[in-house]
Order: C-alpha cells, then sequence, then structure tokens
C-alpha cells in the first residue's frame, strides 16, 4: 500500500492522495476556515491545547475543511462537502473561509457530473455547504448534479427542530432542496439495526456506521476495497481499511479521549464513542480521516508509553 503524501502545505488545494487496496483516495479542501479555539476544546485549558494547536489575538485557531474522493473502480464517492458558497458575509467574515472545493475538486481532476454518491456525516453548515452552490440570480442547484446524497433522517429532523442551542448550524438550502427533489436518500436507525456491525452498505466497499456524541446520529464512513481482499494471495497483510471519522475526531490534536468539543451535544457519549472506534482503529491499522485537520488530513494511529492515542509516526 502507497503511504499517503501531503500535497505541498499552506494553500495547496489538493491535501493527500494514496491508494487504499484498489480504491483511489484523494483529499480536496474547501480551504481554511477559523473557529474559536475553546469551543473546539470544550473544558481543556487554554494552556494545554493552545501547545498543540496556536490561537491567533482573538483566540481563532486555524482548521481544514476536507473533502474525501474515492475512486472505488465503480463509483466515485465524495464525503463531506466544505462550508459552501451559501453563508451570509457577516458569517463569512467571522469564519475568513474560501469557498475553494470546486477548484480543489478541479485541480484533482474530479467532474462534479462523474460524482456518483455524496455522504454527509452530519448536517452542520460546515460538513455539506457544497451540497449545493448558490447562483447570482439566487438559484440554488446540486452541485453534483448526477449523484445520489445521503445523510441520517434524524439530522434533517433536528436541523427543522431550529433549537436555540445550535440553529445556526443547520442552513436548510444545504439540503431540503435535495431531500425535496428526491436525490437525497434519508437513512433511519432501523437500517443500523439491521445490520451486523450496525454499518449500512452505501456502495461496494463504502458503508456508514452512527457514532453518536457530537451530534444524536453522526455517522462515520468505513472505506474497505473489498475486491482487494478477495483477490489477495494467503500471508499478506490485513485488508486496508480506512475510516473518515467527522467529528468525532476533528482533527489529530483531539485524540485524547477527554479532548472532546464545546460544541458537541452529548460529551460524554463522545468519549465512550472514541474508546469503541480506538478499540477497532488502532488494532487494525485504520487509516483515520480528520474532516478539520488541515495539515494531517489522515494518519494512522498508536498508543504511546502512557497508553494514550497518538498519530504513529
Ligand atoms: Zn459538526
Amino acid at each position: 500500500m502507497q503511504e499517503p503524501t501531503l500535497a505541498g502545505s499552506g494553500s495547496a488545494l489538493v491535501r493527500a492522495h494514496t491508494s487504499l487496496g484498489d480504491f483511489d483516495l484523494t483529499i480536496c479542501s474547501d480551504g481554511t476556515y477559523l473557529l474559536d479555539g475553546g469551543a473546539m476544546f470544550g473544558v481543556v485549558p487554554k494552556t494545554m491545547w493552545s501547545k498543540r494547536i496556536p490561537a491567533d489575538n482573538q483566540n481563532r485557531i486555524r482548521l481544514g475543511l476536507n473533502t474525501a474522493v474515492i475512486r472505488t473502480g465503480q463509483q466515485v464517492v465524495v464525503i463531506e462537502t466544505g462550508i459552501g458558497n451559501k453563508q451570509a458575509p457577516k458569517m463569512r467574515e467571522i469564519f475568513e473561509n474560501q469557498e475553494l472545493l470546486p477548484q480543489s475538486l478541479a485541480a484533482a481532476g474530479v467532474r462534479p457530473e462523474e460524482v456518483d454518491i455524496v455522504i454527509n456525516t452530519h448536517l452542520h453548515f460546515d460538513h455539506c455547504g457544497w451540497n449545493t452552490t448558490l447562483h447570482p440570480d439566487g438559484r440554488v442547484t446540486p452541485t453534483f448534479p448526477n449523484a445520489r446524497y445521503f445523510v441520517h433522517r434524524g439530522e434533517v429532523e433536528h436541523g427543522h427542530l431550529q433549537l436555540e442551542r445550535d440553529r445556526v448550524s443547520y442552513l436548510s438550502d444545504n439540503y431540503d432542496p435535495l431531500v425535496a427533489s428526491g436525490q437525497m436518500t434519508l437513512l433511519g436507525s432501523e437500517s443500523f439495526a439491521d445490520t451486523p456491525e450496525g454499518r449500512v452498505p452505501i456502495c461496494p466497499g463504502i458503508s456508514v456506521e452512527l457514532f453518536p456524541g457530537h451530534t444524536a446520529q453522526m455517522m462515520g464512513v468505513h472505506i474497505e476495497p473489498t475486491r482487494a481482499a478477495e483477490s489477495r494471495p494467503a500471508g499478506s497483510p490485513p485488508t486496508p481499511h480506512a475510516c473518515y471519522i467527522g467529528d468525532l475526531l476533528p482533527t489529530a490534536h483531539h485524540l485524547d479521549i477527554t479532548w472532546v468539543m464545546g460544541y458537541d451535544l452529548d460529551p460524554l457519549r463522545c468519549i465512550e464513542e472514541r474508546k469503541r472506534f480506538y478499540s477497532k482503529a488502532i488494532p487494525e491499522d485504520w487509516l483515520v480521516l480528520f474532516t478539520h485537520d488541515h495539515d494531517t488530513p489522515m494518519a494512522r494511529l498508536g498508543l504511546n508509553d502512557k497508553g494514550k492515542p497518538v498519530v504513529r509516526s
């Protein structure tokens, strides 16, 4: 298996590229944005988190907006679509986001028309923004016209509630037009309960699993090139496995099980889900894909001498 390579640094449009079995995996980006460092690290004191990631004079830290593009040989699959171009000018001023995903996809040779599947781990504005595109005349159209979109039904329902705590995170133009047109498939909790490992298959080699806590129905995405497994000679290394873990682990700076975010709706559940995730991801050597880490979009994990999860060098 080819080791992941970082494509340059700073403003590089394509953040990483690797092969996983006979799948091809590219990390594109909608650019970076700024969020309050305290909100990103919950109850962790600034004296601790600021050693890992510096804050500006407004206490903001720079985060990435990573979109994974997987070519399975049969399908082109996109996971997450950044912030998009529908932010009000005031919000854009606050976040300093850059709306780069279309250029990033072009730089990676991905045509929006060829995308078959789009998966959103949840529907916060910084995960599904380019699901649709706002045009100068006010029209909102699907960015990936031929794709089927997938999300958990509970996310759409939660967004519609417009609760005081998190209504700013849900922008209905990112999903309502797709639900109305039938282009977005809403997965119900019963689909997860009916599968052996709680994983709902989306297409060969790609499945989703619930990792609740950040939101009640956030999903991680498993990427497992099954065809490669079938043709593997005996004694070869285990089947490659990558997992796009969404906001359960937003960056590689969040690996300590208790370093959960102020944004998480149920931080205790996040801690339990992290333990559950590590119990598979570390021994099975999964390639972990981080949504919001601009510099380390993917990594394999290990335990340090204190038994804490760390990025394996
Ligand atoms: Zn989120």
